[in-house]
């Protein structure tokens, strides 16, 4: 028996990652168009991650049953406060799309620490009488320019610590197993292992 879930973005990228991610272990994840789901939009005004990642599954919750899961993400650069951090979003559609974002980021870097950090927190509906919480951070730094061709958002400019690649250089399938989504998607299989939702 397959485990469903319904995926509460219309990010086309993080639609795939996830896929990837969880086929192997026998989970289907619906995009909200696959169920002709159209949640109202919602602003993403909360006060950390997780806050965000529930605001945007409860905006699903009402129009399905399945799990839901919906994930946030953002980049946080140390010398910039940790921006743009839960703002990494609206930043980017402040710059008109992330190929700007990235420009106005090494001009603000210049002459200054690269040290950043890959944030993710992931939630899980409808299993629980409560949401579950999955969250991973991915120490790294910022490149010194745009490096790299695959994957999208702010990945020609993150270089992950441990393989001192960006995740615009790494293969899909290294960035699945290195990555902010990747890490916390493995903290939420342990939990559906351990409650034998999956079976691998
Ligand atoms: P959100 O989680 O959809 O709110 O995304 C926050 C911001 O981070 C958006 O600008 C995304 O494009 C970007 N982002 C999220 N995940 C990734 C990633 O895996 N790589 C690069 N950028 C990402």
């Amino acid at each position: 028996m397959n485990f469903e879930m319904v995926l509460a973005t219309n990010n086309p990228h993080k639609l795939e990652e996830v896929r990837q991610i969880l086929a192997p272990h026998g989970i289907v994840v619906y995009g909200l168009k696959d169920l002709n789901i159209h949640p109202e939009d919602v602003e993403e005004n909360g006060k950390t991650y997780f806050e965000n990642a529930l605001i945007k599954a409860l905006s699903v919750k009402k129009l399905t049953n399945l799990p839901i899961i919906s994930d946030d993400s953002g980049l946080e650069i140390e010398a910039l406060d940790n921006q743009p951090g839960l703002h990494s979003a609206r930043f980017a559609q402040k710059y008109n799309g992330h190929q700007n974002a990235i420009t106005e980021i090494l001009k603000q870097l210049e002459n200054k620490d690269r040290k950043a950090t890959f944030v993710c927190s992931i939630t899980l509906l409808n299993v629980e009488d409560k949401p579950l919480r999955f969250e991973s951070r991915i120490p790294g730094k910022i490149a010194l320019e745009p490096q790299g061709e695959t994957g999208f958002g702010y990945d020609p400019i993150f270089v992950e610590e441990s393989s001192q690649l960006t995740y615009a250089e790494m293969t899909q399938e290294l960035k699945n197993k290195l990555s902010h989504r990747g890490k916390a998607l493995n903290k939420l299989l342990t939990y559906l292992k351990i409650n034998q939702l999956i079976k691998r």
